[in-house]
């Protein structure tokens, strides 16, 4: 009796400081300060600013098909049909355009990791049909110097929700990222060589046998995750997805 009494009052204390704190700081769209049900979640006008990655496209890499395409049952683009994609699958929320832009920037580079909430749900939302089961969640490392400078890896803050979703854990001691000069608009081959060698396998008890999903903010080419994969391969992984909040699509 007197535990259900307590447990009813810790009930009715924990709605009262809610009501409290949703009275002292109503929930705002991170983006316009508009009101919204859920802290940190987007209005709907900032929502549809997006250009979401929705169906049609490729089922290993995620790249957008044009509406009206039907490849039948196995839709791949012409990459993967390849054989190019050397990532296991691969998932992205939205495509990388001036509204995408406007929030990847200050998000990396201004401290507004407030952004991490609605990022991080839309790329769960993005990998919900998929028939994937990683053990574990790894972010793409930062390399210490820049992780030093910025204070926080924003791949991270993107990972921590996601491998809560598949309720497994969060790896950041296995890779390490050694420091190389920004990448700034260099092309394919340049990235990749650019990006060669750049990452190292600490322990590799961690990653033997597993299925490894790395989280990263935008994918650009695509080389980072091919030479994260080839590195894991190499340490034993057994598979290896790549998430992202956006990335830039090309035509192909
Ligand atoms: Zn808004
Ligand atoms: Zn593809």
């Amino acid at each position: 009796m007197v535990k259900k009494f307590s447990a009813n009052a810790h009930n009715i204390i924990n709605r009262c400081a809610n009501s409290l704190i949703d009275f002292l700081f109503p929930a705002s769209c991170p983006i316009c300060g508009a009101a919204v049900s859920t802290n940190g979640e987007l209005c709907a006008d900032c929502w549809v600013g997006f250009n979401w990655i929705g169906n049609p496209k490729c089922e290993k890499c995620g790249y957008p098909f044009p509406a009206n395409i039907d490849l039948g049952n196995q839709p791949l683009c012409p990459n993967c049909a390849a054989g190019c994609c050397e990532l296991d699958l691969i998932r992205s929320a939205c495509v990388y355009d001036d509204v995408s832009r406007s929030v990847m920037l200050p998000f990396k580079h201004a401290g507004k990791i407030r952004y991490s909430y609605f990022m991080s749900r839309a790329m769960i939302w993005t990998l919900r049909d998929v028939d994937i089961k990683p053990d574990v969640v790894i972010p793409v490392p930062l390399a210490y110097k820049r992780l030093f400078h910025r204070g926080y890896n924003q791949a991270t803050l993107l990972a921590r929700p996601i491998a809560k979703a598949f309720g497994v854990r969060m790896d950041l001691s296995s890779l390490k990222r050694k420091y190389r000069a920004d990448m700034g608009h260099k092309n394919a081959k340049q990235r990749m060589e650019n990006v060669k060698g750049v990452f190292n396998v600490i322990n590799p008890e961690n990653i033997r046998g597993r299925k490894i999903l790395l989280v990263d903010d935008v994918m650009t080419t695509g080389a980072t995750f091919s030479e994260l994969r080839h590195v894991l391969m190499k340490a034993g992984a057994k598979e290896v997805y790549g998430v992202t909040f956006c990335r830039i699509v090309r035509a192909i």
